[in-house]
């Protein structure tokens, strides 16, 4: 059966239409099977040469005169980002501060703008950061967090946001894909919803950007944050972006005034004045050369196509669920991402998932560990192939039939 199921890989990736891309990034070391490249997307080598004479050019050269060029970096990179990968209008993406950041941004430009509402509704499997940023939010301005319940395999249901809204709800916020179990939220039908209760809707879309469709524009979504070093492929610390619907910009103050977001910003004026335009979510100094790199890595997004994309992330998936099927439920895991509707990531349950992680990482396989007990299987469609999906559980089942994995301590001493 093995024997087939290789074959199987191998044609899986022959009939692959962005086999190709793989060719675009920086493979470091040939046999290393990565399957997290939902926490930090490889390196590709247009960004590589892209950085280099940015260092070498543009700094070593240029200077100060440097500004010239990067004083437009956020919206450049914005409009690849608002036209290729999310579904946008021109205008209404920007990228700046981490998603943390644009999310408080965000969140409190929301609640202003709903003066009088008291309640701010997310759920419990949302995130760490977005809840944590959200609860400052609302001890901050005195504000109710409401948190609704949501099945850690199966992601939120657009029945617990329902019972979870009333006229008092200012903002509601969630992920759009899970980042524990991949499940995608209907963006739809949720915002619909927030919007029929006179709430404002503000969507988390780090797993989405780069792996699917998101139906901005067509769902009339109010908001959004996103990072781009996961599924964009940006690097370590390269910038986040944020979206505010073109009919909202102006209405719309966020909370942190800084000299990027002013109308006349070298007029140095006296007092603050936001830009009409979305230029007034900027706050201060941009990170150009992470900038740079989320610049290539939209433009590397948005040449394979965020359909194709999707289609190659939910075939990788299924293949990866028949091996599970096949080869790990009878070790002891249980599936613990959707069988349909799932982001670029499959997530398994075992009691000793810690441990079993540990294991892989000296098989030369990289998964990511998520609490309580998840082995999380990050397949990036630009660069896994399904031969890389068939050798990473393969080696996976291995560990399982030698019981390797119980020589590795239980004490989970580092979490990344
Ligand atoms: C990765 C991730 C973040 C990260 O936020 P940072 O500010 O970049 O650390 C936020 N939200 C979600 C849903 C994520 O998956």
């Amino acid at each position: 059966m093995s024997v087939d199921r290789r074959t199987q890989a191998q044609r899986l990736d022959a009939a692959d239409p962005l086999a190709a891309f793989r060719d675009e990034f920086v493979i470091g070391e040939p046999d290393l099977v990565y399957l997290d490249g939902n926490s930090l997307g490889r390196l590709p080598r247009v960004t590589r040469d892209r950085l280099r004479a940015a260092v070498d050019e543009e700094w070593g050269v240029d200077l100060v005169r440097g500004w010239d060029r990067w004083i437009a970096l956020a919206r450049e990179a914005g409009e690849v980002l608002a036209t290729g990968v999310l579904g946008a209008d021109p205008g209404e993406v920007l990228l700046a501060d981490s998603t943390s950041v644009n999310l408080y941004k965000l969140a409190v430009a929301a609640c202003d703008a709903r003066p009088g509402r008291r309640v701010i509704v997310t759920d419990d499997d949302n995130f760490p950061t977005d809840r944590y940023v959200l609860e400052g939010v609302a001890a901050a301005r005195d504000l109710t967090l409401r948190v609704i319940r949501s099945d850690l395999d199966t992601g939120v249901s657009i029945a617990a946001v329902r019972e979870a809204l009333d006229d008092d709800v200012a903002l509601v916020s969630l992920s759009h894909v899970a980042y524990r179990s991949g499940a995608i939220a209907d963006v739809d039908a949720i915002t619909r919803a927030v919007h029929d209760a006179g709430a404002l809707m503000l969507w988390d879309l780090c797993h989405s950007a780069g792996a699917v469709p998101v139906p901005l524009r067509s769902a009339g979504v109010d908001l959004a944050v996103g990072c781009t070093y996961k599924h964009l492929n940006a690097g370590p610390g390269a910038p986040a972006f944020l979206y505010v619907r073109s009919d909202l910009q102006a209405e719309l103050r966020q909370p942190i005034w800084g000299w990027f977001g002013q109308r006349d910003q070298f007029a140095m004026g006296p007092a603050y004045d936001p830009a009409p335009s979305m230029d007034r979510f900027l706050v201060g100094t941009p990170p150009v050369l992470g900038g740079y790199a989320a610049l290539c890595g939209a433009t590397l997004s948005a040449s394979a196509g965020i359909d194709r994309i999707f289609a190659k992330s939910t075939a990788l998936g299924d293949f990866a669920i028949e091996l599970f099927d096949e080869w790990l439920a009878p070790h002891g895991f249980a599936l613990a991402s959707p069988r349909s509707g799932r982001g670029a990531h499959v997530t398994l349950h075992h009691h000793g998932a810690w441990q079993i992680s540990q294991a892989l990482r000296e098989a030369s396989v990289i998964p990511d560990y998520r609490t309580p007990d998840r082995l999380r299987l990050g397949l990036a469609p630009l660069y896994t192939r399904f031969a890389d999906v068939y050798e990473g559980l393969d080696r996976l089942r291995t560990i399982m039939e030698a019981e390797s994995w119980r020589r590795f301590s239980a004490n989970r001493s580092r979490v990344t």
